[in-house]
């Protein structure tokens, strides 16, 4: 099935550019110049994936991200934040706002299609799972994208989930960054290992609200595993 892509960038040619290499690639595309327009498209249908510039007028890309992140209609789409920034703080700002990619202006269209088809294979790799996942209180259900802990829901980042996911799949067995990099976030896309930190972290902030992060545990030089105790 075509997928759907929904593209916000207020700059008219970057926009076509963006359009015009996408359909090529038999994708529908909509394309819009803010964040306003985008809710209305999403308030119709929601897209299977969303390009978003990080410099809009109104609403900042960054916000957009912290909104759909937010909302339960747009909490797992696949996005991708499209900067002229390049900066390592401002990529670690939109990586942690809830974008799962991004992609630094000036950017080859050839790049731009990989990392689209990547991050889509990914989510349907994750939808695949359907068998409901439980260590100790924490319980998921990957068919219905339900976490809860001790009985309460929990809505995490899609990457917290899908980081969350993969560990409970896989669990007491060490992984390193780059591993988790391939399994979590796509052979294909090219991140710093760094950013595997990052949402283990906020994972872990996560899980210590319900006093439950001690699961997730950092092997010092190796990388990190998700323990459930055998003895229960
Ligand atoms: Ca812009």
């Amino acid at each position: 099935m075509q997928k759907k892509i929904l593209v916000i960038e207020d700059e008219v040619d970057i926009r076509k550019m963006i359009a015009f290499a996408l359909e090529s690639d038999d994708y529908q595309v909509i394309a819009v110049e803010d964040g306003n327009a985008a809710r209305q498209v999403i308030n119709e249908s929601i897209p299977d994936l969303m390009l978003i510039d990080w410099m809009l007028p109104g609403i900042s890309g960054l916000e957009l991200v912290r909104g759909f992140r937010r909302s339960a209609a747009t909490r797992t789409v696949p996005i991708i934040m499209l900067t002229a920034r390049s900066e390592e703080n401002d990529r670690i700002d939109g990586l942690d706002s809830g974008a799962d990619d991004y992609i630094t202006k000036p950017f080859s269209t050839r790049e731009l299609l990989s990392r689209i088809s990547a991050l889509l294979r990914r989510a349907e790799d994750f939808e695949g799972a359907t068998q409901t996942l439980q260590a100790g209180e924490i319980i998921l259900n990957p068919a219905s994208h339900e976490l809860t802990i001790g009985g309460k829901p929990v809505n995490p980042g899609p990457t917290e989930y899908r980081l969350l996911l993969f560990l409970m799949q896989h669990p007491n067995r060490v992984y390193s960054r780059s591993q988790l990099l391939d399994y979590v976030w796509g052979e294909d896309i090219y991140i710093e290992e760094r950013t595997v930190d990052v949402h283990v972290l906020r994972l872990r902030k996560l899980l210590r609200q319900f006093s439950v992060d001690n699961m997730l545990q950092t092997v010092r030089g190796s990388g990190y595993r998700f323990s459930i105790s055998t003895s229960q």
